[in-house]
C-alpha cells in the first residue's frame, strides 16, 4: 500500500529554454490537523485525500481489511445529531486503521446536563483522544472546538455549513466512474438551502474544475449561491438534460423544508427523479444520493435502485475517505516539526 503526505496531483508540461519538454508536478503536503470544510483546502490538499483513499480501497479488498497506521490512538466521534452512515464509517474506517475508537451521543452524557461543546472537547483531549469527530446541529460547531483543542477535529457535517467528507467520497465515486470530474457537468437537484451536503460538494467540485448546476425550487435556493460559481435553475428537465451525474438531496424536513412546496406529493411530481425524466438525461447518467432516501420525494424507488444508481458504492468509498482524512490529519506535518 503506497500512502503519501507529498502526492502529485497536477502536472505540468513547460518547454524549457533549450526546447525540451519538463513535466513539473505541483506536490501538496498535508499540514492541517483538522478537516473542516471544503472551502478551506486547495484543489491538490483534496486530491492528496482523493489518493490516499484510493490505497485505502485497496485495503477493504483484502481479506484481512485491518493496517496498524491508527494503532495506539484513539478516535472519538461526537455526535449531536442523529446519523448511521456517517457514524458508522467513521467508527469502522478508525477501527480498520487500528485505532481505538469511543462513540458518543448527547443521550447518556454530560451534555445533556448542560456542558459546553468546548468543554466537552477539553475534557476528551485531557482524556488523551487523538481525534474527535464531530456532528453538530450549528453551523461553526467544528470550527469552534477545533480553535479549542490541540488535538484533531474532523468535521462529521455542521448545521447547514459543511459536510465535507460526503462530497469527498461523492467526488471520489464520481472519479471512479467518469475519470475525472474536470470539465463534467454535475448537478446537485433538491434542498439546496438546507444542505450541507450541497455547500461541501460546490466548494470541492468547482475547485476540480467541474460546472455545477443547482436545482430546487425558489425558496430552497439560498440568495447569492451563483457566487460560488454555479449555474442556478428550478427547471428540473433542464438540470437533467446535459448532466453527466446528478446529486439529489434529501429533503430536511427537520429543518423546516416541508414549508417550500404544497405538498411531499407536489415536489415529486415536479422536482422528483423518475425512470421517465432519466429517458431525457445521457444514457450513462451517475445517481447519486447522501441518504438517508425519501423514496417517492426526492427520487423513485426504481431509481434509487436502478442501474444508473451508484448511492450504495458511495456508501463503501467512505469508509476509504474517512481512514485517508483520519491518516492525514494525524500525520500532518506541522509547521515548525
Ligand atoms: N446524511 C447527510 C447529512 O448528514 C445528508 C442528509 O442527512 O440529508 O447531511
Amino acid at each position: 500500500m503506497k500512502l503519501s503526505y507529498v502526492k502529485s496531483p497536477e502536472e505540468k508540461t513547460k518547454i524549457s529554454p533549450k526546447g525540451n519538454k519538463v513535466v513539473t508536478k505541483k506536490t501538496a503536503i498535508w499540514t492541517k490537523k483538522d478537516l473542516l470544510g471544503l472551502e478551506y483546502l486547495s484543489k491538490e490538499e483534496i486530491g492528496l485525500i482523493l489518493d490516499n483513499a484510493k490505497s485505502f480501497k485497496e485495503v477493504l479488498a483484502r481479506p484481512l481489511r485491518k493496517v496498524p497506521t491508527l494503532r495506539g490512538k484513539t478516535v472519538v466521534n461526537l455526535f449531536y445529531e442523529p446519523s448511521t452512515r456517517t457514524r458508522i464509517s467513521f467508527e469502522l474506517a478508525a477501527k480498520r486503521l487500528s485505532a481505538d475508537v469511543i462513540n458518543m451521543v448527547k443521550e447518556g452524557s454530560s451534555i445533556q446536563k448542560g456542558e459546553t461543546l468546548i468543554d466537552t472537547g477539553r475534557n476528551l483531549e485531557a482524556l488523551k483522544t487523538d481525534v474527535i469527530v464531530v456532528r453538530h446541529n450549528c453551523s461553526g460547531a467544528a470550527a469552534m472546538l477545533s480553535r479549542a483543542v490541540n488535538i484533531s477535529v474532523v468535521n462529521a457535517g455542521d448545521g447547514w455549513h459543511e459536510h465535507p467528507t460526503q462530497a469527498l467520497l461523492d467526488i471520489f465515486t464520481l472519479n471512479e466512474k467518469l475519470g475525472n470530474v474536470k470539465g463534467l457537468n454535475i448537478s446537485i437537484i433538491g434542498d439546496i438551502a438546507h444542505s450541507r451536503v450541497a455547500r461541501s460538494n460546490i466548494w470541492g467540485l468547482t475547485k476540480l474544475g467541474a460546472n455545477v448546476t443547482v436545482c430546487a425550487p425558489g425558496k430552497l435556493i439560498p440568495a447569492g449561491i451563483e457566487k460560488l460559481g454555479v449555474k442556478v435553475t428550478s427547471n428540473i428537465d433542464e438540470a437533467i438534460k446535459k448532466a453527466d451525474a446528478i446529486n439529489v438531496l434529501r429533503m430536511q424536513f427537520e429543518r423546516d423544508a416541508a414549508g417550500a412546496f404544497p405538498s411531499r406529493i407536489e415536489y415529486f411530481k415536479t422536482f422528483g427523479i423518475t425512470e421517465e425524466r432519466l429517458k431525457k438525461a445521457k444514457k450513462d447518467i451517475v445517481v447519486m444520493h447522501p441518504g438517508p432516501i425519501n423514496r417517492g420525494v426526492e427520487m423513485s424507488a426504481e431509481v434509487a435502485d436502478g442501474a444508473n444508481s451508484v448511492i450504495l458504492e458511495q456508501v463503501t468509498n467512505g469508509i476509504a475517505i474517512r481512514m485517508a482524512v483520519l491518516y492525514l490529519v494525524t500525520h500532518a506535518k506541522r509547521e515548525n516539526a
